[in-house]
């Protein structure tokens, strides 16, 4: 396994390598949830091609110091994990070998933003697409592989890539869970006794919506109150969004006439945790 941490050592890295080369851009701090996504890219690739894993905490798509300064690095254990997983490359990049202190060109994503995640949080999927962008480039990768998980996240990546003329195919996978429901997260680690016994509540509360929508609750309002009641009873969350919205254009509905997303976000003291269900008419 190759490990690169300079950009400009990439191309040469990469040569030695076939293709299809199959990226798998992640943060690190490596659980079950991304070796799924790199056991795909596995499958992708073949025989002949080449699995290529980024480990890079993005700066510029965090919008809260705090959470940037406590966001784990264990980059020994990654590197543990991907040569476990028969990764080619790693790219392991410090921020200045990212950005150049005077730069001055991003992608900027205006529509499917404005929702949920991006509501919150400004400029982070702008962040996204600009290290996605970058990482793509600097790969020369056919596929890219990203999670389910971040719903919003894979939308606007093909959104970027639909519109930008981006000549990478993107796969997505299903979110890993734990075995009492909680979305796999780098995050999680960072989650008190209390609050990691208390974070099932999240999928449990999504469960409860999608079980009155199969029993017929249409409504916005009503569906989004079961979710109140599941999540509400702890005490030890605060909702930072919760939406109904159309699966496509992740605008807010009214009515659910075309498939549908239930999604949320929530604090366990500053760790943030997201998940959303499917609603299917
Ligand atoms: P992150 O390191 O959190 O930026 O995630 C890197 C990639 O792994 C993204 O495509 C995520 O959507 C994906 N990912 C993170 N957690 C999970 C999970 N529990 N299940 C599936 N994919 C995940």
């Amino acid at each position: 396994m190759k490990v690169v941490t300079q950009a400009s050592e990439m191309m040469a890295a990469l040569a030695e390598h076939g293709r299809p080369r199959v990226l798998v851009p992640t943060m690190g701090a490596l659980h079950q949830g991304h070796l799924a996504l790199i056991h795909r890219a596995h499958v992708l690739a073949g025989t002949q091609g080449t699995v290529v894993v980024s480990l890079f905490v993005n700066p510029i798509q965090f919008d809260r110091a705090e959470d940037l300064a406590a966001y784990p690095r264990p980059q020994e254990a990654d590197l543990a994990a991907c040569r476990g997983a028969g990764v080619g490359v790693v790219f392991a990049p410090e921020a200045a070998a990212m950005y150049a202190a005077d730069r001055s060109v991003t992608v900027q994503e205006t529509q499917l933003s404005r929702s949920l995640c991006g509501a919150a949080r400004p400029g982070h999927f702008d962040g996204v697409c600009t290290v996605v962008l970058k990482l793509f480039l600097l790969s020369g990768c056919e596929m890219a592989v990203f999670g389910e998980k971040d719903f919003q996240q894979l939308a606007v990546i093909r959104r970027m890539v639909r519109d930008l003329n981006v000549p990478v195919t993107l796969i997505s996978h299903p979110t890993v869970r734990e075995a009492d429901g909680l979305a796999m997260s780098s995050r999680n680690v960072r989650l008190s006794a209390a609050q990691r016994a208390d974070a099932p509540r999240l999928r449990q509360a999504l469960l409860a919506a999608q079980a009155a929508f199969q029993a017929g609750t249409r409504t916005p309002t009503d569906l989004l109150a079961v979710v109140r009641q599941v999540i509400g009873v702890s005490g030890l969350l605060r909702v930072d969004y919760l939406s109904l919205v159309d699966a496509e254009s992740l605008e807010s509905v009214e009515r659910i006439e075309r498939p549908a997303l239930l999604a949320t976000a929530v604090f366990y003291g500053d760790v943030r945790l997201i998940d959303h269900i499917r609603l299917q008419p």
